[in-house]
């Protein structure tokens, strides 16, 4: 028998993102019990750097012990139940699940649409408050990974507290990569995952829940579909008063991963993770555009950790991902949705976030069009992108 190992690859696509040795390091620690008081220790060490991403003070703040989509399904579950009416605001992929959530909890869904690219719209989002005085929960996604835009999630939160609404927010992509502010939103449930700007392997959710949200579980009037899931139960393991008990059972390497990459970002600090991608994204778009190719997105509301770059006529988007995967070992998304086809998605999450990073991927991407006969570049887009990071 051979076995299969995995190559080294640079990961620029939608996640995941590239992980620091420290973190794969910190994962082959000796595995000890769940319940063990150095990993119940690890356990609340982890809790407050998750509270200082977050900036909130909520208790409730922990990982789910499974990936992004999890965390978003703890927020739907625990927060609806049958008869409910929760609007969604939907401007890619992830905020279409949002809306599969709503209706897999017996709720009733209000969608309020963004044109995929473009940030959604606050005057309808107000509108569909207004003509929905019944809706309980307004839901969005910060970050949208499939299109490239982040939504104003300050004046959305802003919205759902005027009209009386819970906000679900979804901070799979933005969590590390852009500021959040949970407290000073008032958002009220959030989640977020592990393999994207925390650069972390895939697997874990970090979610956290508002006292008003927490009031909302405890009052409903029936038990929350999902046995996992149900935070009142897994409450008792990641919150529970004088001794924890067992729910599941952990992924204990796992969290030593996380543990190890959260603590890696307050080393480095927030601001400064922040500043990294920033200026990464600055340089990319700079080179991007002396290639003569066009970004989806407006400045206004382009996301720095995901660019969504515009397939020139004429060219193979999928040969052009083939070639960099296969020659540079280099991964780039492609478009979802109405997007296929038409657009690449380049991530710069986490540790994916570097210089070196940048210029490997221009002139990986100048090759393979030029390969197509389509003239780029790949010296001008250079010189942008170091013209950049030189400052
Ligand atoms: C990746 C992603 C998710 C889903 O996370 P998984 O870990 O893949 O389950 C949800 N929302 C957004 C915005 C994402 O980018």
């Amino acid at each position: 028998m051979t076995n299969i190992y995995p190559p080294k690859r640079i990961l620029m696509g939608p996640g995941p993102s590239d992980v620091h040795p420290r973190v794969l390091q910190a994962m082959a620690m000796p595995t000890i019990g769940h319940l063990d008081p150095v990993f119940q220790r690890m356990m609340d060490q982890s809790k407050d750097y998750l509270r200082a991403l977050f900036k909130t003070e909520n208790s409730l703040t922990f990982p789910i012990s499974a990936p992004g989509s999890a965390g978003m399904e703890a927020c739907f579950v625990n927060l609806l139940e049958a008869g409910d009416t929760a609007i969604v605001v939907r401007h890619g992929v992830f905020g279409d699940r949002m809306r599969e959530n709503v209706i897999r909890c017996g709720a009733n869904v209000i969608v309020v649409d963004a044109v995929w690219g473009t940030a959604p719209d606050m005057a309808l989002v107000e509108d569909a408050l207004k003509a929905n005085p019944h809706a309980s929960v307004l839901a969005f996604v910060h970050a949208e990974t499939s299109t490239g835009v982040e939504a104003d999630a300050g004046a959305l939160c802003g919205l759902a507290q005027k009209y009386n609404c819970l906000s679900i927010v979804d901070m799979v992509t933005s969590l590390g990569g852009i500021p959040v502010d949970v407290d000073g939103w008032g958002a009220d449930a959030v989640y977020s995952g592990s393999q994207k700007c925390l650069s972390c392997p895939p697997g874990l959710s970090p979610v956290s829940f508002s006292e008003k949200a927490l009031n909302r579980i405890r009052s409903r009037k029936t038990p929350v579909q999902s046995w996992f899931l149900d935070l009142s139960l897994v409450m008792n393991y990641w919150d529970g008063e004088g001794g924890r008990s067992y729910h599941h059972t952990a992924p204990v390497n796992a969290m030593y991963g996380l543990n190890e990459a959260l603590a890696m970002h307050m080393e480095e600090g927030t601001d400064n993770v922040h500043a990294r991608h920033r200026l990464m994204h600055t340089a990319l778009v700079a080179g991007l555009e002396a290639m003569g190719l066009s970004m989806l997105v407006d400045a206004s509301c382009r996301l720095p950790q995901l660019n969504v770059v515009t397939v020139p006529e004429g060219v193979d988007e999928g040969a052009v991902r083939a070639h960099l995967l296969a020659h540079y070992g280099l991964e780039i998304g492609a478009g979802l949705g109405p997007l296929a086809g038409k657009v690449w998605r380049i991530g710069l999450m986490g540790e994916a976030a570097r210089a070196s990073n940048i210029t490997v991927c221009l002139s990986a991407l100048g090759e393979a069009l030029n390969l197509q006969q389509h003239s780029a570049d790949t010296g001008a887009a250079l010189s942008a992108a170091q013209a950049v990071l030189a400052g």
